[in-house]
Order: structure tokens, then C-alpha cells, then sequence
């Protein structure tokens, strides 16, 4: 009788006890999109691959609010199953007397329209000033009213405060960031000493968490904490109602050892949710999309879910992003959550399902 090898990885036990899940069965919820224009052929590709986003308004500070909202608003009113939204507010104004009720007042007509929760932009801690001059932290008093409101009509606070820690380093052509840097140097801050700390930024954002601990925050992008699992792990330890989401970080993911970052994902199954952040914005173009382009978008899109999907769901070396990393083999029962579970609870979408 011949001997079977064992493989004690924790990729083997999981595959030989589940068969393998393919990226149609599940249900998935794309919690961080900007999609800004109904288009069939998204709507087409969404459902065929079983998928919502949530489409999400920002920035609050470039003058298109209304309508970025009306856009999001319509899209949700026409397609309930695939929309979503989620709304943002006018930066603007943080100087003058009254804002925050004025706030509060826009975000309750964006809550009868239908928004699940409020986006808070890097706008906050980066750029938005104070009467001195001084960069504005997003934990300022006079923002501790809104998020009072928010908590008590529950809610959730999405919130991309500061940016990747690279940043603060300079420009470095290996960074999965080096793109987006090179390309947006006023969001690069390495040798700018006016502005805060990326530390600085993060410690505001938990202090919101301290002051306001029924608050529930969705932390975009890894919590911008992607450099730093142990920091990200120690956060969803001490804010029970802290969550991430992996938008546009999920080629940072695949940079760390696999076995860590399955390890985060087994610990706090139920804090951890699923995005891409793309954005489709004709409204800033000076002429409309051709249908080509709408086309290759879609693709991409398609392309981007399917290489995600074969990075956590998937076993076994792969190639995510142009390198190589082993893929995280997630159990179907994390998946699940990871997915949609999530989502569905935190964005209380079962709820905003007509
Ligand atoms: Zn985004």
C-alpha cells in the first residue's frame, strides 16, 4: 500500500474540504464604487456576475456636489438592486457659523432619498483649512455634531482619512502607489512639513471612534493602515465598531506573507468587506464617453473582480498585479461575509432593498 502525502498548509486542509467556489456562485457587493452614468452594459455585467456596488459621492469639496448626488440618486431610483449610494457633504463652509446643522440638514434629505451612509474624504486632515491657516483634523469639534447624528440614526461613517503611508516617502517606482503619486503630486506630502502626519491623521480618526464609540466606521482602503497589519489588527481590537474594507488595496494585501494576512481575515471575519474603487464620472468630462470606452471599462472592471476574486477565493501560487504571491484560499464561510455578509448588515441593505 502506497502512502498518501499530507500537506499540513492551511490552503490544503481548506481545499481538500471544500470544493473550490467559482466567481459566479457567490453573491458580491462592491462597497466603494463611483459610477456616475447608467450604463447597460455595467448593469448587464453586474448581474451576470451576481453583484451590487455601492456607489459612493466624494469629493465634498469640488463643487459638483448636487449633482454627483442627483447622478447617484437617479442611478439608485432606476436600479435599486445594483445602486446603492452613499452620500457626501460640501466641505466647504467649515469656518462659517451654522455648518454642522446645515450638514445635518443636507444628509437627512440624502437619507430619505435612500443613501445608507456618509463618505468623509482625506479633504479632512489634508487640504480643508481652519480661519489660522492650520490643516483641519477630521476628529475637529466642529465635526463631533455630525457624527453624533449619524450615530444616532445609524448610520455609517465611511471614512478615507489620510492617505497610503508612501505618501510621506519619496516617490519610489516599486510602490503600488507610485502611479497615483507621480501622477497627483499634491497629495504626495514627503518633504512638505506643513502637513500632518500620517500618524497624526490616523490618531484623529480613532479619536472620532473614542468620542463617538456607538459611531459606525467603515475604514476605506485598509483604513489607510495597508503598511501595517498589526496596526489595523489592534484597531478592530480596541473599536468594536471600526471595519475595513480592501478598495483598491487588495494589491497591497498581496505584497505581505499570505499566511498573515489570511490570519487577519480568520480572526475578524465579520469586520472586513470587499471594494474596488473605480470611478466612472462622465460629468467631469467636457464631452461624453464613447460607447468604446464604456465598453473597455466595463472589461477592465470585469477583469479587476475576476483576478480579486481569484486571489481570495483561489488556492496555491498566482499572479496578482504583475507578481507573484499565493493566493489566501479563504473558507466559503468567510468568503460569504467578506463578500456580501458584511455589507448587507453594516449598510443594512436588506433594509434599503425596495
Ligand atoms: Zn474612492
Amino acid at each position: 500500500m502506497r502512502l498518501i502525502p499530507v500537506f499540513f498548509t492551511l490552503a490544503g486542509i481548506l481545499s481538500a474540504a471544500e470544493p473550490a467556489l467559482r466567481y459566479e456562485q457567490i453573491r458580491k457587493i462592491d462597497v466603494h464604487s463611483h459610477i456616475f452614468e447608467d450604463v447597460p452594459a455595467f448593469n448587464a455585467m453586474f448581474r451576470a456576475a451576481h453583484l451590487r456596488t455601492i456607489n459612493v459621492c466624494v469629493p465634498g469639496g469640488d463643487g459638483h456636489l448636487e449633482e454627483m448626488h442627483r447622478i447617484a440618486r437617479d442611478l439608485y431610483r432606476k436600479h435599486p438592486d445594483l445602486y446603492p449610494f452613499t452620500a457626501t457633504f460640501d466641505v466647504r463652509g467649515v469656518n462659517e457659523p451654522g455648518y454642522a446643522a446645515k450638514v445635518i440638514a443636507w444628509l437627512d434629505t440624502q437619507f430619505t432619498a435612500g443613501a445608507v451612509a456618509v463618505k468623509i474624504w482625506k479633504e479632512f486632515g489634508m487640504e480643508v483649512k481652519d480661519r489660522d491657516g492650520r490643516f483641519l483634523l477630521p476628529d475637529d469639534p466642529r465635526l463631533d455634531p455630525i457624527y453624533a447624528h449619524l450615530a444616532k440614526r445609524g448610520k455609517p461613517l465611511h471614512a478615507h482619512l489620510a492617505e497610503p503611508i508612501d505618501a510621506w516617502r519619496p516617490l519610489d517606482k516599486d510602490s503600488p502607489h507610485y502611479g497615483y503619486y507621480s501622477q497627483n503630486p499634491q497629495w504626495h506630502l514627503y518633504g512638505r512639513p506643513e502637513f500632518h502626519s500620517h500618524a497624526a491623521i490616523i490618531a484623529a480618526r480613532d479619536r472620532i471612534m473614542e468620542k463617538h464609540p456607538t459611531l459606525v466606521v467603515v475604514g476605506a482602503h485598509l483604513g489607510s493602515l495597508e503598511h501595517d497589519l498589526e496596526g489595523i489588527a489592534a484597531r478592530l481590537e480596541r473599536y468594536p465598531n471600526f471595519h475595513i474594507e480592501v478598495a483598491a488595496r487588495t494589491r497591497n494585501l498581496a505584497r505581505h506573507p499570505s499566511e498573515k494576512v489570511r490570519a487577519l481575515f480568520l480572526k475578524y471575519p465579520d469586520r472586513i468587506m470587499y471594494g474596488v474603487d473605480q470611478t466612472w464620472k462622465p460629468y467631469l468630462r467636457p464631452t461624453p464617453p464613447t460607447d468604446q470606452q464604456r465598453q473597455a471599462h466595463v472589461k477592465s472592471l470585469e477583469v479587476r473582480y475576476r483576478a480579486d476574486f481569484d486571489y481570495y477565493a483561489g488556492s496555491g501560487e498566482m499572479t496578482y498585479n504583475g507578481r507573484k504571491t499565493e493566493a489566501l484560499a479563504l473558507p466559503r464561510a468567510v468568503l460569504e461575509k467578506f463578500y456580501h455578509g458584511n455589507a448587507e448588515r453594516i449598510f443594512q441593505l436588506a433594509a434599503a432593498k425596495p
